[in-house]
């Protein structure tokens, strides 16, 4: 490709609102641009990128058995009604009615077509099992679109639904799905790991996230120093063998405590370290309140706390719902002398501090000697807190470390849930009726071409791995008004490209110094610089990544190169 023709837009300047490495630079080296909030363009070298992206993706889920199709994104939200989930979504889903004012909705996901459709055409136990999966445009509302295609609005998938007769296929079907994501990840060059996503017991395979390592990552992992324990901070289950203090219990004591709010601010009053308070925070039930305590070292797991309630919305009161419900601020809400209506549940660790300190649903006041059980009254002790650096892991094995991830690829098993409510029945080889058991399995297309470049870059610009670079050779010719250098660069120009790489040939008549700026930022894996020693027969390679510079006479150029590659 010839670069004066072609369309890379690059910046020289940090783009203001672009925050992490990767929006930064996919701007910069003018691989997309916003059209909108959450909503981009794909210019070519971009375009290029998804492309070989998809390409690896297609590749690995052909050969694990699974069969391409392509659903509709517009969907009609009467599916959504059957599976019950037009309500669940909520404002993530993007709705919209056609010219006769019926409604349709952008598909923010696909299981609703993909059981219809297998509802309708399969039906014998003979035509399963089966894995249909669609690269596709999707389409959430998020509330903070953010990072570029990290997190946008409009963005693509790999979307796969396998459907099994029995729940040992199903668990056939997953691994294959998780099998075939480590080497897609890997041809990516990605550094990444695979964690449970699991609300169920430790060990629990029913569904893993894939993360890409990386500090800006939105999500937090634990995981053991010592054996293969990773899961999500979100549904790590927290094992820990608390012991009671054999202090006496003090006689409760009401004391006054103005402008002092925070667990910081307590901790200085008392002269008492966190973990001997109790935190209190109140939550909404279907608007019912709810008083969640945790230790005063230890935070709320919402996740864990919504898992309580089968059907419930889970919703963090407002100060004004404080009020309502405590008549106090949020600051000194506590657990003793209660409205009967209010139901109390408390992580486990709450159970086993001794003259602690809280809230006294009175501004201006805490309790201290709170002793629970004498004090106060929980309904469930429970695990209801975020695990922390330093705790054991879970699987007994070693201690809790903390990494930050980007969620790029989910396997999940589904079950029933789907094929009951939409009624995608089979056959069996008895001749009776059962629901197909289902897995999908999906991964961030568009963001796992940003956790590439978040994860393949310098100060200079990008450093693309051969596997997904958008060319495999920037060619230059450094001053194109000198005629040796012009003319060598165009035979190589044509040389490389029949010797099948895929060049991007820079034969701009701009200063050497722009040409090299851009080739650093752009960041193909291997750069010739053709320039003064051209009547010499001899140009300039550079490797991207580890800034190796050779002199190579042209009769050596395409072997050097072949070498190189094979080492990228
Ligand atoms: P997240 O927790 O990041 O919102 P999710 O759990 O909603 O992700 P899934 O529904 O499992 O994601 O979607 C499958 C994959 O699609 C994710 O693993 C992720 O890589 C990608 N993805 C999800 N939401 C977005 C988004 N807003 N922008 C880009 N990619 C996304
Ligand atoms: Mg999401």
């Amino acid at each position: 490709m010839k670069q004066s023709s072609y369309f890379i837009p690059t910046m020289r300047e940090v783009p203001a609102d672009a925050e992490i490495a990767s929006h930064q630079l996919m701007l910069r080296a003018g691989m997309i641009r916003q059209t909108a909030s959450g909503i981009y363009s794909y210019l070519p070298l971009g375009k290029r990128v998804l492309k070989k992206v998809e390409e690896i993706i297609r590749e690995e889920m052909d050969a694990s058995g699974a069969i391409e199709v392509l659903m509709p994104a517009i969907q009609p939200a009467e599916l959504w009604e059957e599976s019950g989930r037009l309500g669940d979504y909520g404002p993530e889903l993007m709705r919209l009615k056609d010219r006769h004012e019926r409604d349709f909705v952008l598909g923010a996901t696909h299981e609703e077509v993909i059981t219809s459709l297998v509802r309708d055409d399969v039906k014998s136990y003979k035509k399963l099992p089966i894995n249909l999966y669609q690269i596709q445009t999707k389409y959430r509302d998020e509330r903070r679109p953010r990072f570029g295609v990290l997190r946008s609005r409009e963005f693509i998938m790999k979307d796969a639904y396998s459907f099994d007769t029995s729940k040992e296929g199903l668990d056939v079907s997953y691994q294959k799905m998780y099998d075939a994501y480590t080497r897609i990840f890997k041809r990516f060059g990605l550094d990444f790991r695979a964690v449970e996503a699991d609300s169920g017991a430790i060990g629990g395979t029913d569904t893993h996230e894939f993360m890409v390592l990386t500090e800006v990552g939105e999500d937090t992992i634990a995981y053991s120093d010592q054996s293969e324990f990773a899961a999500n901070i979100e549904i790590a289950p927290v094992h820990v063998n608390y012991t009671k203090s054999d202090e006496t219990e003090e006689a409760l004591e009401k004391v006054e405590t103005p402008n002092v709010k925070t667990i910081e601010d307590l901790e200085n009053f008392f002269k008492q370290s966190s973990d001997r308070m109790i935190k209190a925070i109140l939550y909404t039930v279907n608007e019912e309140p709810l008083l969640v305590l945790v230790r005063g070292d230890h935070e709320v797991n919402e996740i864990k706390v919504k898992n309580l309630f089968d059907k419930g919305v889970v919703e963090l009161a407002s100060p004004e719902q404080a009020k309502q419900f405590l008549n106090c601020e949020t600051g000194y809400i506590g657990p003793i002398g209660l409205p009967s209506d209010i139901k109390v549940v408390a992580d486990v660790a709450v159970q086993y501090v001794v003259n602690a300190i809280c809230g006294a649903n009175e501004l201006g006041f805490h309790f201290q000697n709170v002793n629970p059980e004498r004090d106060f009254t929980v309904s469930t002790f429970t695990d209801l807190r975020l695990i922390q650096e330093g705790d054991p892991s879970p699987d007994g094995k070693g201690t809790i470390r903390f990494a930050k991830g980007i969620e790029v690829g989910h396997v999940f098993k589904l079950g029933t849930k789907y094929s009951e409510a939409l009624g995608a029945n089979y056959l069996d080889d008895q001749g009776k009726t059962q629901p197909m058991i289902m897995g999908c399995y999906g991964i961030g297309v568009s963001r796992t071409v940003a956790a590439i470049v978040e994860q393949s870059n310098d100060e200079n610009g990008l450093l693309w791995p051969k596997s997904v670079s958008p060319f495999d050779i920037h060619l230059i010719a450094i001053n194109v008004k000198d005629e040796a250098q012009l003319k060598l660069a165009d035979k190589l120009y044509d040389e490389l490209r029949a010797n099948r790489l895929d060049v991007l040939y820079d034969e701009r008549p701009e200063r050497a110094g722009v040409k090299f700026k851009d080739a650093d930022l752009i960041g193909l894996p291997i750069r010739i610089g053709v320039g003064k020693k051209a009547a010499e027969g001899i140009v300039e390679v550079k490797v991207r990544k580890t800034g190796e510079m050779l002199e190579v006479s042209v009769a050596e150029l395409n072997e050097t190169i072949q070498t190189l590659i094979s080492k990228l």
